[in-house]
């Protein structure tokens, strides 16, 4: 496959960092994952903006126009389709680059290494509840650390959390904090809906306000349905009608059972039905 990095197009097994990059020793570094279908991009825009936001939480000095970025971006779509199918997630990366002194403080004068790559994303699923059996997720405390709004490279934390649910045979780890609060997941954001209504929790330095996110909310007001931004307790969770997590590669996955117990009736329910079939026709043109 096609990868970028530091301005060129190189086969990706060509791709060569120093290992004194930062975002190597010190995963001093943000990333994005853009989603794409048939060639065509899932929020763009809301992306790029996340990632600016997030290079100058950390006070790297790097930017390049949006349009060159959806150039770079779309090429590598393109450039690997024929290897990776239809689906693909583009996966760009910027950490602080590669300096000497192994010191904590941010160096003067490095310059940023810029990387970008495809990979393949598994086929959207039909908004069809009666042929999706739903999934199940783990259940844990959340501890990671108190910035998990800015996306950055180091994420031991999340792929801790994510290796629990691996182990118990589930799709993802729903995360609460100390209040017994509903953060997000290891790599998704938490839906849940109770009497016709939507809840997720407000966006905050425990969460990242992921893309997702954003755009199923714009689904819900499609829909009529109200969504409230508030805190949901564990308790909430267990007891909700349906619950979903959304993520740019899982797209809204609806959850069937949370930490071994189920969530209703243990089917996936009509809203998430109702609300995937309009993210599925709008999330082009969201
Ligand atoms: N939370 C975390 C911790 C994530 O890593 C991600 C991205 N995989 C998300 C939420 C979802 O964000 P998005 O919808 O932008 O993919």
């Amino acid at each position: 496959t096609i990868a970028y990095l530091n301005g060129e197009f190189v086969p990706l097994e060509q791709a060569r960092i120093s290992p004194l990059d930062r975002g190597f020793l010190f995963g001093d570094g943000i990333y994005e994952v853009i989603p794409s279908y048939q060639g065509k991009m899932v929020g763009f825009n809301q992306h790029m903006a996340r990632f600016a936001n997030g290079l100058a939480a950390i006070e790297i000095d790097f930017s390049i126009d949006k349009d060159e970025w959806r150039t770079l971006v779309q090429r590598l779509i393109d450039d690997n389709r024929e290897t990776l199918g239809d689906n693909i997630g583009v996966y760009l990366h910027i950490s602080r680059g590669a300096d000497t002194r192994r010191f904590h403080a941010y160096p003067e004068g490095v310059t940023p290494t810029v990387f970008g790559f495809a990979f393949a994303l598994s086929a959207p699923v039909k908004a069809d509840r009666s042929i999706h059996p739903g999934a199940s997720v783990s259940l844990a405390e959340d501890l990671r650390w108190e910035r998990c709004h800015i996306k950055s490279t180091a994420l031991l934390g999340n792929v801790m959390h994510f290796q629990q649910s691996v182990k118990e045979g589930n799709a993802e780890t729903i995360l609460y904090n100390h209040q017994h609060e509903i953060t997000e997941a290891s790599s998704s954001n938490v839906f849940i809906i109770k009497n016709g209504e939507a809840f997720t929790p407000p966006l905050d330095n425990q969460l990242l306000p992921g893309i997702t996110r954003m755009l199923v909310i714009e689904c819900l007001a499609m829909a009529g349905i109200p969504l409230t931004e508030k805190v949901i307790t564990v308790d909430e969770l267990l007891a909700a009608d349906e619950v979903w997590i959304t993520s740019s590669g899982k797209e809204m996955l609806p959850i069937v059972s949370v930490g071994g117990q189920q969530i209703s009736n243990g089917k996936v329910g009509p809203v998430w039905e109702q609300v995937f079939t309009i993210y599925s026709e709008q999330k082009f043109v969201l």
